[in-house]
């Protein structure tokens, strides 16, 4: 029987399948819990990578395997045509736990589902066409989402894009103002950039952005799909700077590690759409009874456990770990930075991070593969893990920087 590698190799994505066996990743998933993963031969892994930000509660949380379980004995599957009780549910959840003034909810099952709808309900909203986005953002792959995503490699073979958008260097307020003008729909931001290399903006940056949209009548979108539900070490990355925007994308972890699910969370008026134009936008499978159940356990357990709180406390003792590790190494690692749990190592090139990435994954330590910013090593472990895992990862990564070293040894 041929291995599942080589199927996916040669019936998915060759390219990928080219890197990760370069980064010695061909292996096959076997099973996972909590914040370990095991491959077919039976080598188990630290996930310190935790699905860019979606296993917040590591794999197969017991409580949302849960309350999927009893979903799916009971409904898994909407009708439509009826309402689904997990699905109002939630969305009530997510107008309580929101920044105030959120109360309208849209269900997709992706971020960047989440993001097309933000960009919709902007539009319609505002009557305005043009969408304000950052360099370095990352907002989706969908058409949409994508013309958010200023990246040529991404961009560039899917071209035209949407009509209409701008681009602004991140963290820069001067820059905004320029852009702004009586035709800005909306300014779309994450409230730490991921994919962008975990760049944390400069204090009063998100205040800013919400003054300045405020001042042209835009909508201010905080793009949370990344940083959402504890990440940051806050439940919302908004919350470090007390800023409630008009509407929030959430994704990733809202599924718990168990389901997909995305969700544009928003105030009244902007949705005021749907009241002439119900089906204005819409989705088969968006919100579900399996996902919205999944979802719903998720944010229970997320705030019984404080989560945010918890992501803050290992996150400091991770970054003090990592900040160590700098002062040993500087000839390889150039800078550390993040916020909780959502951590970047810099490392001095995109090579040097490569090599590390393959030492760690050697060493049985899991983490984030980007070809955005290669030289950016990510971490964002499941928040649900001890000192114990830290410590399991920074000796893992003082290893895998030694060995990176040596075979680097008269290169550098
Ligand atoms: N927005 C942000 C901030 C993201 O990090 C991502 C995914 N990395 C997305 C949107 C798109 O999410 P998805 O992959 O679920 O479409």
């Amino acid at each position: 029987m041929t291995d599942a590698f080589t199927l996916f190799e040669r019936h998915v994505n060759p390219g990928l399948a080219g890197l990760l066996r370069f980064t010695g990743l061909d292996r096959v998933e076997s099973h996972a819990e909590g914040p370990y993963v095991w491959d077919t031969t039976g080598k188990r892994y630290l996930d310190f990578l935790g699905l860019y930000g979606t296993l917040n509660l590591g794999h197969r949380h017991p409580r949302v395997v849960e309350a999927v379980k009893r979903q799916l004995d009971r409904m898994p599957m909407s009708v439509r045509i009826l309402v689904s009780e997990p699905t109002a549910r939630l969305a009530a959840k997510l107008a309580e736990i929101t920044p105030e003034g959120l109360e309208m909810v849209f269900f997709g099952n992706s971020g960047a589902e989440a993001v097309e709808a933000a960009i919709k309900l902007a539009r319609a909203h505002t009557g305005r066409p043009t969408l304000v986005t950052t360099e370095g953002g990352f907002h989706g792959k969908t058409m949409g989402a994508l013309s958010l995503t200023p990246r040529p490699q991404y961009q560039d073979p899917a071209k035209p894009l949407l009509p209409g958008v701008r681009v602004v260097p991140y963290g820069d307020l001067k820059a905004l103002e320029e852009a702004m003008d009586e035709t800005v729909a909306a300014v779309i931001v994450e409230p730490v950039q991921g994919e962008g290399g975990i760049r944390v903006p400069p204090e009063g940056y998100l205040r800013g952005v919400r003054e300045l949209t405020r001042r042209w009548g835009a909508l201010m979108i905080a793009d949370e799909v990344q940083t959402g539900l504890g990440r940051t070490g806050k439940l919302w990355g908004v919350e470090w700077e007390a800023v409630a925007p008009d509407l929030l994308t959430s994704a990733k972890a809202l599924g718990g590690g168990v389901m997909p699910i995305g969700a544009c969370v928003g105030r009244p008026e902007v949705f005021s759409v749907f009241k002439e134009n119900p089906l204005y936008h819409s989705s088969t499978f968006g919100g579900n009874p399996l996902a919205a159940a999944a979802a719903l356990a998720a944010i229970e357990v997320t705030l019984e456990e404080n989560l945010p709180q918890r992501a803050l406390e290992v996150g400091a003792y991770l970054m003090e770990g990592l900040k160590g590790l700098a002062e040993a190494f500087p000839h390889l690692i150039a800078e550390v930075r993040g916020r909780g749990l959502m951590l970047g190592v810099e490392f001095q090139d995109a090579d040097i991070g490569a090599l590390v990435v393959a030492e760690l994954a050697e060493r049985g330590v899991l983490t984030a593969f980007g070809l955005n910013n290669p030289q950016v090593v990510r971490l964002e472990p499941p928040l649900i893990i001890g000192k114990e895992h830290v410590d399991e990862a920074l000796s893992a990564l003082e290893e895998s920087l030694k060995a990176t070293e040596k075979a680097l040894e008269g290169l550098l």
